[in-house]
């Protein structure tokens, strides 16, 4: 017999688990049930991530990003301290290395003051160095807002609040079609769910449940692996807080930082090269029908031609240990190949059009009866219970608030 909801949302990630709880405190009659293919919850991007509290300073001021941020930062911390998630605000240095940075190290803080972020400030190589007494730097940025958490320890905050208010968290059932009757039929597994509006968080094949609803969409998620190394307690030794390069404004996702983690110990990463699969955590992993389908997809063609140069770099360091930490060796002089030892993987999916454009920012499409997540990229953890409040607005306008 199929079960029949108001609202299924497809993705136990951070974003569909944040959506759900956004939905059930604004209407807690509203009959929910998320569905995930894995047998847990943050599965995949939520649960591979670097584990940081972004505090909003890279974003354009006005960007969903910034937007989603800046408000997802301010109701994240209350909620972790009601339900007990570990985090902590360490804040972190934004190092630049050579004079030809400072321009954009200069754009930075132009931005975070603009996102209303107080108390971050530019600081000299001595300042820098009181802080993280092993970096390298000409100048750098200060931002105290900057922290460290669980997001799998949020995200199980989130189911288990919307179990407790009714919903159903279904696992282990990977959505494979949708037919649209009167109601939307969801054939999950040998599950058929019946729901008045679907709601697509499926992260890495978030391009794909889109196509079961709108196949003309021309969107594709390419995905990108991001490569850890941790530090032995030597390596853990040189770093304080968070190290982080100034980025490259055309590729925001690049550049290796270091990274306290919350449960201790301090990796190195990510960097980010194509992956063969959209779940290849590892380089062998290869899934021919997904990487045939990012090879032929037009607009990975185009990316490619563009920025070739950048992509065998990434591609370099991934096999070659004395060049990432060369990359390294920029921030923190100190540390040695025998400080890092392989780390977990996380893979990004990173949203492209036919052109070979990237997006930088959220993207939500809605259809009849459908909403689509397209595009959730960091700091979507940070951001979840404002990017859960926006999705769950839309798809009640859809079904009448
Ligand atoms: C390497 C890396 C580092 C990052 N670092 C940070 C950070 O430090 N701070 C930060 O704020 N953000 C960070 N991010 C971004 C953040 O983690 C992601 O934006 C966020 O987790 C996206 O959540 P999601 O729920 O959209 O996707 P996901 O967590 O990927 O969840 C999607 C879910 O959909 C499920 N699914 C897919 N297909 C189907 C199907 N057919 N049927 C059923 N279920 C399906 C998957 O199993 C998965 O559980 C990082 C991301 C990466 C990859």
């Amino acid at each position: 017999m199929a079960k029949t909801y108001d609202v299924l949302v497809v993705g136990a990630g951070i974003v569909g688990l944040a959506t759900a709880y956004r939905l059930l405190e604004k209407r807690p009659s509203l009959k929910l049930a998320v569905v995930d293919k894995e047998n847990r919850v943050a599965a995949h991007q939520s649960g591979h991530n670097s584990g940081v509290i972004h505090s909003g300073i890279y974003y354009r001021p006005g960007s969903l990003r910034a937007r989603y941020c800046i408000s997802g930062y301010k109701a994240l911390l209350p909620f972790c301290d009601e339900q007990g998630v570990p985090y902590e605000i360490c804040g972190k240095l934004i190092v630049a290395t050579r004079e030809a940075e400072l321009p954009r190290l200069e754009a930075i803080l132009q931005h975070g003051r603009a996102n209303g972020l107080a108390g971050i400030r530019r600081i000299g190589p001595e300042e820098a160095r009181a802080i993280e007494p092993n970096v390298r730097t000409v100048a750098a940025l200060r931002v105290p807002q900057t922290g460290i958490m669980d997001y799998v320890a949020l995200a199980e905050a989130y189911r288990r609040l919307i179990e407790s208010r009714g919903a159903q968290v279904l696992l282990g059932s990977a959505v494979r079609e949708v037919r649209r009757n009167h109601r939307l039929e969801v054939i999950a597994e040998d599950r058929t769910i019946r729901t008045r509006l679907l709601i697509n968080c499926a992260g890495l094949y978030a391009d794909e449940i889109a196509r079961l609803t709108l196949p003309g969409h021309g969107w594709q998620i390419l995905p990108f692996r991001g490569e850890y190394y941790s530090l032995t307690p030597e390596g853990c030794k040189l770093v304080k807080h968070l190290i982080y390069p100034v980025p490259d404004p055309d590729f925001p996702f690049l550049g290796e930082h270091f990274t306290r983690l919350i449960h201790g110990g301090v990796e190195a990463g990510p960097n980010a090269v194509l992956a063969f699969a959209r779940e290849g955590y590892h380089r062998t992993i290869v899934n021919w029908r997904e990487l045939a389908g990012t090879l032929t997809y037009p607009g990975f063609r185009r990316l490619a031609v563009r920025h070739w140069r950048q992509g065998l770099m990434e591609q370099y360091r991934s096999w070659s240990k004395p060049a990432f930490v060369r990359q390294l060796q920029k921030l923190v002089p100190a540390v040695r190949s025998e400080h890092l030892q392989p780390g977990g993987a996380g893979v990004r999916a990173v949203l492209c059009s036919r052109k070979g454009e990237l997006s930088d920012d959220f993207v939500i499409e809605e259809g009849p009866a459908v909403v689509n997540v397209l595009n959730a990229p960091s700091p979507a953890a940070t951001a979840s219970l404002a990017v859960g409040q926006h999705i769950a607005d839309r798809a009640l306008t859809q079904i009448g608030d």
